[in-house]
């Protein structure tokens, strides 16, 4: 049977990074991937463009039980070494004014292509179309069951398709390759569970690989869907529509302001979405489908730049110019919001109109679900790995990295940020 050093399950952004780390420390290391790509959530990311990172890297951009794993990785591993790590490999980076980091072609693929490229300069064998299936403690390490899902998984493609190399072909230390055996198992010293979280399971992660590490006892935070649009049943969200605009949205849970966010403020056919309700949907996911809270809100102003004085001042000072009802809200919101509020506008209640305006809430009834959820909140319970090396508490040789954790960035690139920082220090031990 062959025998690796390390085997990485999962060929995400934090397995890749962590097979290149392994291996650049001198060991031999198998990287195992379910689908037939590698990096498939890497090529979906920042629409396209992939937001590798944050300008801003930190533990305070993490759930408040992440913050000590954060801190520790990010202490070893942070901004300049994660820039670094890419720049050598030959990927250049810009910042937008937001502080969001994108590779400078603007593709998502040219960061998987640099990580392909030094996993194939490496010679990382690689198994594409390899689950693993199971995994079980023997002597001195782990034993793995893998899928057989093609005759010869075990041949790592190139973007244009030509076969890099055969890890059948590879000098194994002892027997013969699985791919060769056809039973699918192999032997390491050390196991990196980097299987992701939940969401988008098109891409790969479909909250399987928990079941890896609950194997060893490890306990699993309920995964709820993050980073995702809310169900509302308002008559505004049907008559706005696809109406964007620019708002300050706060998430309130049993009556308490939990969180404000400007941002992008969207109605869709069943609710609310754009960058602000991802923003604020994780606490809200969180009490809605973990905690079962059913008392939640989101209050919207829609007209952040004015103080409700502000305001008042500005349509009074309309309506005493004469203009109706109707029009008083051109110039400042989409025509539509007119209509919206039509009944609200023909009484010129200026107090009730401007509680609209500064306060809308809408009640949430539910979130959108996995395939359109970004990340995962849950996952691995972040105090059952070593802070410092992320080794599992549980079981020695096994280590744990990126979304498969129960850490859960803020948007913006601190999901990729903790994918690669996470990556780098699990594949570095020794
Ligand atoms: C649409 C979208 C856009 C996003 N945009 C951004 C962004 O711009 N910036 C940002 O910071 N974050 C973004 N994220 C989040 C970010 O992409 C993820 O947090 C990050 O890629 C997670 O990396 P990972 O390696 O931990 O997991 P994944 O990328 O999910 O990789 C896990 C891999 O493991 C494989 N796998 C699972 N189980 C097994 C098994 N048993 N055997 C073998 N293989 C297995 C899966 O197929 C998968 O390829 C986005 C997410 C989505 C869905």
């Amino acid at each position: 049977m062959i025998q690796y050093d390390v085997v990485v399950v999962g060929g995400g952004a934090a397995g890749m990074t962590a097979a290149i780390f392994a291996k650049r420390a001198g060991r031999s290391v198998l990287l195992c991937e379910k689908m037939p790509k590698l990096g498939k959530k890497i090529l979906a990311s920042g629409a396209g463009r992939c937001n590798i990172l944050s300008d801003k890297v930190g533990a305070e951009f993490y759930n408040t039980e992440a913050r000590a794993l954060a801190a520790s990785v990010f202490g070893q591993f942070g901004k300049d070494k994660i820039l670094g790590f890419f720049k050598e490999l030959g990927l250049e980076v810009y910042t937008q004014d937001d502080g969001r980091m994108f590779p400078v072609t603007d593709q998502a693929s040219s960061v998987l292509k640099v990580l392909e490229m030094e996993l194939e300069r490496l010679k990382v064998s690689v198994g594409l179309n390899c689950e693993v299936k199971n995994l079980h403690i023997i002597q001195g390490g782990f034993e793995l069951k893998l899928s057989q899902a093609t005759p010869s998984p075990f041949r790592h493609t190139s973007l244009d398709g030509s076969v890099l190399w055969r890890i059948s072909s590879l000098p194994s230390k002892r027997g013969r390759g699985p791919g060769e055996g056809g039973r699918g198992d192999v032997r390491c010293g050390e196991v990196i569970l980097a299987g992701g979280g939940r969401s988008y399971p098109a891409l790969g992660s479909d909250g399987n690989a928990y079941a890896l590490a609950q194997k060893f006892g490890h306990t699993i935070v309920e995964p709820v869907p993050s980073t995702v649009a809310l169900l509302v049943k308002d008559p505004w969200c049907h008559s706005l529509q696809g109406q964007k605009i620019r708002a300050a949205v706060t998430n309130r849970i049993q009556n308490k302001n939990i969180r404000t966010v400007s941002g992008e403020l969207l109605f869709t056919q069943y609710g609310l979405s754009g960058t602000a309700i991802l923003d604020v949907s994780e606490e809200i996911s969180i009490a809605m489908n973990r905690e079962r809270i059913r008392e939640i809100q989101v209050e919207a102003d829609l007209l952040p730049s004015f103080s409700e004085e502000a305001l008042k001042t500005e349509l009074s000072r309309r309506l005493a110019r004469g203009i109706s009802a109707e029009h008083l809200l051109e110039g400042l919101l989409p025509a539509k919001f007119s209509a919206a509020m039509k009944s609200l506008l023909g009484k010129k209640d200026l107090a009730a109109i401007i509680l609209d305006l500064k306060h809308r809430r809408f009640k949430v009834d539910g979130t959108r679900g996995w395939n359109e959820a970004e990340f995962t909140a849950g996952g691995v319970a972040t105090g059952e790995v070593h802070v410092k090396t992320l080794e599992s508490k549980i079981q020695k040789g096994l280590y744990l990295a990126g979304e498969m954790l129960d850490v859960n960035g803020h948007r913006g690139g601190h999901n990729l940020a903790w994918a690669w920082a996470s990556g780098a220090v699990a594949g570095s031990q020794k």
